[in-house]
């Protein structure tokens, strides 16, 4: 089912400029129809955020496969993912072979994209709690993905980086921010590469935002 929306949105996507060919395979295998509520359903493949509930959004398809490509994956790499939402982007990183470690604070959220890993036989480590801080045990990762939208890096996602590894992130305020590419070059030399006007919904906790 939908698998010819699915083509449509990959070429959609290709326009934008995504030319990773493992993350464009990603997209025509994952049924985004599968992570929005029924009632949205017709416009699963449309690129834009769509709402999950409690003001939270399924990003839109470009944002995540922008995020992705900008992960530079080679080979199986341990990945860390801030935000778990409705288990999209983290679906789209199971797809393609990483092992997948992803945070929520809602416990509602984490419940049911659970739930719903469950049923749909995808295999990652969900956690509930507040991803600014991290997940100390299993640590470090080669990769670290956030999504939603703080006003700094929290410094303990910096700690638990890989030497080597890659870190995506939207900073900036709540309105607007701006996604950091950084590469952790040693335990205390980064590099950042910036990309301007990305609109996520807030990052909240202790190295976040404080309240909604
Ligand atoms: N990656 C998600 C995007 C969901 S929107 C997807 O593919 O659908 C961002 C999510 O980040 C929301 O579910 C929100 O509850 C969560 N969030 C915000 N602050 C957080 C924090 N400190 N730790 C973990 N999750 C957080």
């Amino acid at each position: 089912m939908y698998e010819d929306r699915r083509e449509d949105l990959v070429n959609v996507l290709k326009t934008r400029g995504i030319t990773d060919e493992n993350v464009l395979r990603a997209f025509l295998k994952v049924e985004r129809h599968l992570f929005v509520p029924d009632i949205i359903k017709a416009h699963a493949y449309s690129d834009v955020a769509l709402p999950i509930g409690q003001e939270q959004t399924i990003s839109q398809p470009y944002t995540v496969a922008f995020m992705t490509q900008a992960l530079e994956l080679k080979g199986r790499s341990k990945i860390l993912e801030i935000g778990t939402g409705s288990g999209f982007q983290a679906a789209i990183l199971v797809e393609m072979g990483m092992k997948v470690y992803s945070i929520e604070r809602n416990y509602e959220f984490h419940q049911k994209t659970q739930k719903l890993y469950d049923n749909l036989g995808i295999r990652a480590a969900l956690i509930y709690g507040d991803g600014t801080i991290g997940w100390q045990e299993s640590a470090p990762y080669d990769r670290i993905i956030v999504t939603a939208g703080g006003p700094e890096v929290p410094k303990r996602l910096l700690k638990q980086l890989a030497v080597g590894g890659k870190m995506v992130i939207p900073v900036g305020d709540r309105n607007i921010q701006t996604m950091q590419i950084i590469t952790k070059i040693s335990d205390d030399e980064f590099s950042i590469k910036e990309a301007p006007n990305f609109k996520f919904v807030p990052l909240i906790g202790k190295e976040g935002w404080k309240s909604e």
